[in-house]
């Protein structure tokens, strides 16, 4: 965890501790009441000690001489009363510089039950050896300088228990009617869902709630940026209740030559080594002239659940849409939906006298999902006519399968359904993967395959398709929840020209991606879509985007295949991971 807590040095009545952010971290390493002295610190620091030091012997000797002559005490001459005043100032000097540190040290040391209410011990040590760096990470990586914080003091509301948040500085400016709200929400009286359009702008509600929630729950949230975001562009669509945005590093791979095209592949990830691995199977396929796709099938699919009273009725339905004569009066309604959503078949499965019926249609650019279950509503609206008992229990029964790992989309395909392929010679495998085509073919085998076998799995034969998926998922505003069956992926490896050269495919039956609808039109995701010249939808082919996509997505999981499969091979793969997949920083300092 980004947030960072430390003793608080101004503005608290009691022994507690308080959330900070990059403001109060530069108050810490900005100007000190010390930088106004016409002096150096030290000299001055010495002047005074000296000063003090010898007015104190002077005054010492004076008072053993005043009681060896009898003279009265009181009475000074000039040279006592100079050195009197010497004293005096030197002493305040001094306990100002070492006293008042010393006090506050005192005071404001916050107790052990403090912290330990809050958190467990081991993280709390954590944390504030973390509170020793200077610059949050957030904050480092955030391209946009935020504006000067502010500082706000917490109006205590009487719902709640006191916070130990004395003060949060803010990198975005909140007013007195900010204040006012950010009050209402701490206090639940006006929901921080309703922000948005209660304020009518998106930054200054994700501002507001953001602060609200860091007094409620008494957290920074200082490493999680808030400048630099687009809030309008995620309303109503990617991101209910924004906060924040998380940054997620994109490193490119490539160039991926594939169907004579190259292609730089983005990929958003924190694995270490899985860009450079992608990257290096890329090199390979490159210099072997280059890896070919085929797209198999193209359907993005829903299946909603209906009950009828028997399962006499249910098998009548089911016959009903599987028959031919059926199909163009059932697609006519479907296809209303959408311009782009085009019903191409219907599958039916009986449990009982429950029906699930899986509609497979075409759906443009878009990943189709709401295209889909809108063309479903359709038709089950209309099925209602002839089949009045059929009782809709939901659009989706599962039967899709929608990120679940299940056999119907490792059989039937959803979405896109690619193979994709290449062959490499004998000598790249030597020299760039530094490995055997034999060794390859027989881990692929064991690997891949029989181990898969072994541990039964379900669309699983691959070696790491999920970790290229989902990095360019991220990358390029696909819902990477449905990194579960777009993985599923058959790797094979085989020998060509008796032994010498490699064939080596990826057969993946249910690539969902999209470049219209959901996160592809964020500022970021279309930013990757556009490197790849898929941004948007596409003017000549509708679907030749998301089309194009998906044979990237599975020439990136072939270049990743050929590379971890050959590290694994001749035992690099503990190794280079060492290397770049591994903190060599101190974790339990950076542990929360
Ligand atoms: P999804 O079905 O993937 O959830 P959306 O419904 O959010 O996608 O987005 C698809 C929208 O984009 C639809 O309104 C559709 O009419 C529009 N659209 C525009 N051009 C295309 C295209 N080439 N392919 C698919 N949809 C397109």
């Amino acid at each position: 965890m980004e947030g960072t807590r430390r003793r608080s040095t101004t503005n608290i009545t009691k022994p507690t501790h308080k959330l900070i952010d990059q403001d109060e971290t530069s108050t810490v390493t900005g100007p000190k009441p010390s930088d106004a002295l016409p002096l150096p610190l030290y000299i001055t620091n010495a002047l005074f000690f000296t000063v003090f030091f010898s007015v104190v012997y002077f005054l010492l000797t004076r008072w053993r001489e005043k009681i060896r002559n009898s003279t009265p005490l009181h009475l000074l001459t000039l040279s006592d009363i100079v050195a009197i005043f010497a004293f005096i100032a030197s002493f305040i000097y001094m306990l100002g510089f070492f006293g008042i540190d010393f006090v506050q040290s005192l005071i404001l040391r916050p107790s052990p039950d403090v912290w330990a209410a809050e958190d467990d011990g081991e993280d709390e040590v954590d944390l504030l050896q973390e509170d020793a760096r200077i610059v949050p990470c957030g904050q480092a990586l955030d391209s946009t300088a935020p504006p000067p914080p502010q500082k706000i003091a917490v109006v205590p509301s009487h719902h709640l228990k006191p916070k130990v948040v004395d003060e949060i500085p803010f990198p975005t400016t909140l007013n007195e009617e900010d204040e006012e709200i950010i009050n209402s929400v701490v206090a639940g009286k006006t929901p921080s869902y309703s922000l948005e359009s209660k304020l009518g702008d998106c930054k200054r509600a994700a501002a507001i709630r953001r602060e609200a929630l860091q007094r409620i729950t008494s957290k920074s949230l200082s490493g999680l940026p808030l400048e630099g975001f687009d809030y309008e562009s995620i309303l109503g669509q990617c991101c209910e209740m924004p906060i924040g945005y998380v940054q997620i590093p994109v490193g490119i791979a490539g160039p991926l030559l594939l169907d004579g095209k190259e292609y730089s592949v983005p990929m958003a990830t924190t694995e270490g080594c899985l860009v450079a691995s992608t990257n290096r199977g890329c090199k390979a396929i490159r210099i072997c002239g280059g890896a070919a796709s085929v797209l198999l099938r193209d359907a993005m699919t829903r299946a909603p659940v209906v009950r009828f009273g028997t399962a006499k009725r249910a098998a009548q339905l089911k016959f009903y849409l599987e028959d031919p004569a059926n199909f163009e009066v059932v697609s006519t309604v479907f296809n209303k939906s959408s311009r782009f959503g085009r019903l191409q078949s219907i599958k039916c499965a009986l449990a009982g006298k429950n029906l699930y019926m899986r509609f497979s249609c075409s759906t443009g650019d878009a990943m189709g999902m709401n295209m889909v279950s809108k063309g479903v509503q359709n038709v089950l609206d209309f099925l209602q006519n002839d089949f009045p008992d059929m009782d809709v229990l939901g659009i989706s029964g599962n039967y899709c399968s929608d990120k679940k790992p299940s056999a119907v989309n490792w059989i039937e395909g959803r979405g896109k359904s690619v193979v994709c392929e290449a062959v490499i010679k004998g000598d790249v495998v030597r020299n760039v993967l530094k490995t055997s085509v034999e060794a390859l073919v027989e881990l692929n085998m064991l690997k891949n395959l029989t181990g898969s076998a072994m541990a039964g799995a379900l669309g699983g034969f691959n070696a790491q398709a999920s970790n290229i998926v989902s990095a360019i998922y991220i990358a390029t505003g696909q819902d990477p929840a449905q990194n579960v069956e777009s993985s599923h992926c058959i790797t094979m490896m085989e020998p060509l020209n008796g032994g010498e050269d490699l064939h080596v495919s990826v057969t993946m039956p249910s690539i969902e991606v999209g470049t219209v609808g959901g996160g592809t039109q964020l500022a970021s995701q279309s930013a990757c879509l556009n490197l790849l010249g898929v941004k948007g939808a596409s003017k000549e082919t509708p679907g030749a985007n998301a089309r194009l996509l998906a044979s990237i997505v599975a020439g990136s999981v072939l270049a990743a295949e050929l590379s971890l499969m050959s590290a694994i091979a001749s035992g690099q793969l503990v190794n280079s991971h060492m290397k770049y997949n591994r903190s060599n920083k101190d974790v339990s300092k950076v542990a929360s």
